[in-house]
């Protein structure tokens, strides 16, 4: 068969490039750019793809195959979501069609997606007064329908001449105790009739639209700066300190936005944090915001794709609040993406690919859109910073805490010199203990910080010294207490607690280390009229509970709350003076280029939240290491001097933001293949990048889920243009993969892995 006309199609699979398929004459009209249509793909199979391109040239292959059909679901995916995606799969070396996986609400929830319908009842005509008094006498001796039309009339407040209402059918039986059957006889007889309306299946709670706060002097100075340096640069980089307004700054930012016409995306790295900031938003915005992020379900997430890419200003979503995957809604018309905390690591995608770091791909969606970005934090990534002092970012300083209050005081507990004068009571140094009894006294709240939830981290044999490994990963397994049980944190495999050693059979098994659960555990006992609460991955399961949490501790339910990294971030307190980070050696300690600027980053933010209101707060940080140079910067609250020292770390040891890092990571069941092959692929990029390429080696977690890893880094030349690397990367992997038995390996590749 020939064709007039041709497809370029984007396929949900891992496969780069694009598909060809001949476009039928019958469809030819209905066949744009974004259209979702499907195809033949295969022997047997179906896809359903996007079309991204369109053309008459007929293409050099033989035996193209037609669309077969165009599936019409709106909303279809427009044109700048089309060049983001494509950008995406060409930065992050993956396929468009994982990029279209990671971006579309599943198909099967398009097709079953229909609005939730509510039925109304209304008048079926005007009646005048003396027709419904003769109607309701007709009704004496039906007195169920006289009552229904009764609760009719008072529910719509109808009186003759005014208009006709409608009253929700739900309303009207409950009111009336009546029953359906009822209301159809009314409606048979002509004097009610009904009609289905789509309802929203998201809450529409909340919309004051109060007006935005007055800025304080300082904060009006930043606002200002922020607009004069968006005349002439794309990004800004507001470093705030914590509870300085930045959120405030953004909420004028917003307003002037919306106020043109344009809508603006904020970013936030935690679902935990959409709840306190989506009500301050809503407070100002109202109903033209919208939250998104993985807990909804699909039906959801299509009904707020739906609100984006609607102009309607009543209907249509102009503010959207959300965590990474945002960034693909389909907006029309964006103005200003705001990525707050914009140092956190949760901005990055590790697994699956897309492998795409949400701030870097917002400056460029918002090139896309010719919208401006707003980078918020106090205590920058290293590579943002290093953009400002290249000149690439425009930066404005808030250096003072809403109502002056004062940054909070730090304190580091000594936990060597606590354990050796026997002063520790559980995991507590005296120093934390006594900040919370006079906390607690006051009737104020505390935060817990510990970075590795369950009870403990692992279990050993005394006797032996043998630890339980999990029987996938090369992990140790974690001791959760309230299930009884071993969980393998990478994989999810569990085991009962043993009761004796697997080696020795010495019935001396004891737990180590500590974990959240284990926390509050020996919280309860130490403040035991204290009340206490946990909030990490094990009690955050729900859709609800982040909210359920936040609020408690709002109403001054819980006065201490303990809590992994997801606390550490944005939250808002009032009553909130003392926060304890109970170990900040394993935050230090972590093999990783950014392990230092990490755990600056954590204790600063965490700190952050102690104090926020009249007066200021105490931050206990118990490290067994007091000397440590980032502690002491962090006791001075020196973020310019924890960059200055990453930033010659960095530049002496080629890292980013110096170099650019692509990780490849490549798993096989079998340890020796895997061994054979990682070393075919380091031989061949070797020849090409030389001693850039580090490794093959096996990385701190060889094994995970039954398969072996082995990563190879490369580290490329910032100065030169990344393409030509990037094409030599991907042509070697093409080699192994042609390689007799390579089938078997898995291989994937991380661009900016960190
Ligand atoms: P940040 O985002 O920098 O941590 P926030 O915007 O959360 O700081 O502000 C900290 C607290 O101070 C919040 O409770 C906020 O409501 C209050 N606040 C900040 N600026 C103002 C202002 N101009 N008027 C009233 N309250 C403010
Ligand atoms: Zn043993
Ligand atoms: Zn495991």
């Amino acid at each position: 068969m020939t064709y007039t006309s041709f497809a370029d199609i984007i396929l949900p699979i891992a496969v780069r490039g694009r598909f060809t398929y001949g476009i039928p004459e019958t469809l030819r009209d209905r066949i744009k750019p974004g259209v979702r249509v499907t195809v033949p793909f295969g022997v047997k199979g179906h896809h359903s793809g996007i079309v991204c391109g369109i053309y008459e040239e007929p293409p050099p292959i033989k035996n193209i195959r037609p669309v077969t059909g165009v599936t019409s679901l709106v909303p279809a995916v427009n044109e700048i979501q089309l060049k983001f995606w494509h950008w995406i799969s060409e930065y992050y070396l993956c396929s468009e069609g994982e990029v279209m996986k990671a971006a579309l609400p599943s198909e099967k929830s398009l097709r079953e997606y229909r609005p939730r319908l509510e039925t109304y009842i209304e008048l079926a005509r005007k009646f005048s007064d003396s027709e419904l008094n003769d109607l309701l006498d007709s009704m004496r001796k039906a007195p169920r329908q006289q009552e229904l039309l009764l609760s009719y009339l008072r529910l719509s407040e109808y009186s003759p001449g005014s208009e006709i209402r409608r009253v929700a059918k739900s309303l009207l039986l409950s009111d009336s105790h009546s029953s359906p059957a009822i209301i159809e006889v009314l409606a048979g007889k002509g004097f009610l009739s009904q009609v289905a309306l789509p309802v929203t299946r998201l809450s529409a709670e909340g919309s004051f639209n109060e007006p935005v706060r007055k800025l304080s002097d300082a904060q009006s100075v930043a606002h200002d700066s922020i607009k004069k340096q968006f005349l002439e640069k794309d990004i800004v980089l507001l470093h705030g300190v914590t509870s300085s307004g930045k959120t405030e700054i953004y909420i004028h930012l917003i307003e002037e936005q919306l106020k043109k016409g344009n809508q603006v995306l904020y970013l936030l790295p935690e679902i935990a944090l959409t709840t306190q900031i989506i009500r301050r938003l809503k407070e100002h915005f109202g109903t033209v915001t919208g939250v998104y992020h993985s807990r909804f379900s699909d039906a959801e997430k299509v009904e707020i794709w739906k609100r984006v890419s609607d102009n309607d200003p009543l209907n249509g979503y102009r503010l959207i609040l959300g965590v990474r995957s945002s960034l693909f809604l389909p907006f029309i018309n964006l103005g200003l993406i705001i990525v707050d905390e914009e140092h956190d690591g949760s901005y990055k995608q590790h697994d699956p690919a897309p492998r795409y770091h949400a701030r870097d791909s917002a400056i460029m969606l918002a090139a896309m859109h010719s919208a401006k970005t707003i980078l918020g934090s106090a205590s920058p990534s290293v590579e943002s910073y290093n953009n400002v002092k290249n000149g690439k970012y425009g930066l404005t300083n808030l250096k003072e805490r809403y109502g002056l209050i004062r940054l909070p005081s730090i304190v580091i507990a000594n936990t060597r010199e606590a354990y050796r004068r026997k002063l520790m009571v559980s995991h507590f140094t005296p120093e934390l203990l006594q900040a919370m009894d006079e906390a607690l006294g006051k009737d104020e709240q505390i935060i817990l910080f510990q970075n590795r939830r369950g009870f403990s981290p692992y279990i050993e044999c005394s006797d032996c010294g043998w630890i339980p490994v999990c029987v996938q990963c090369a992990v140790n397994l974690t001791y959760h207490k309230a299930m009884g049980r071993l969980v393998c944190h990478y994989c999810g495999y569990t085991a009962a607690l043993p009761s004796h050693c697997g080696n020795c059979h010495s019935s001396g098994m004891i737990t180590r280390g500590f974990g959240t659960e284990k926390i509050e555990d020996e919280i309860k006992i130490v403040f035991p009229s204290a009340q206490v609460a946990r909030m990490d991955q094990d009690t955050t399961r729900g859709k609800n509970s982040f909210s359920r949490i936040i609020k408690a501790f709002e109403e001054r339910r819980i006065d201490i709350l303990i809590g992994t990294q997801m606390i550490s971030k944005g939250l808002d307190f009032e009553n909130l003076t003392v926060v304890g980070i109970l170990n900040a050696d394993n935050l230090l300690n972590y093999p990783d280029f950014r392990s230092h600027e990490r755990s600056y980053q954590l204790m600063e933010q965490v700190s952050g939240r102690a104090g926020r209101r009249q007066k200021q707060g105490k931050v206990v940080i118990q490290t067994s290491d007091p000397a440590n140079r980032i502690i002491r910067l962090v006791l001075q609250h020196n973020y310019e001097g924890m960059f200055r020292m990453q930033a010659e770390e960095r530049k002496a040891f080629n890292y980013p933001p110096f170099t650019r890092l692509v990780k490849i990571n490549i798993r096989h069941r079998d340890r020796d293949l895997l061994n054979h092959y990682s070393e075919i692929l380091g031989g061949d990029l070797k020849k090409f990048f030389g001693y850039r390429v580090l490794g093959p080696e096996f990385p701190l977690i060889s094994r995970v889920q039954t398969w072996y890893i082995k990563t190879i880094m490369i580290k490329i030349e910032r100065e030169k243009p990344p393409a030509k690397a990037k094409q030599f990367i991907m042509a070697a992997i093409e080699r192994l993969e042609k390689e007799k038995g390579a089938s078997s390996l898995r291989i994937a590749v991380d661009v900016d892995p960190y």
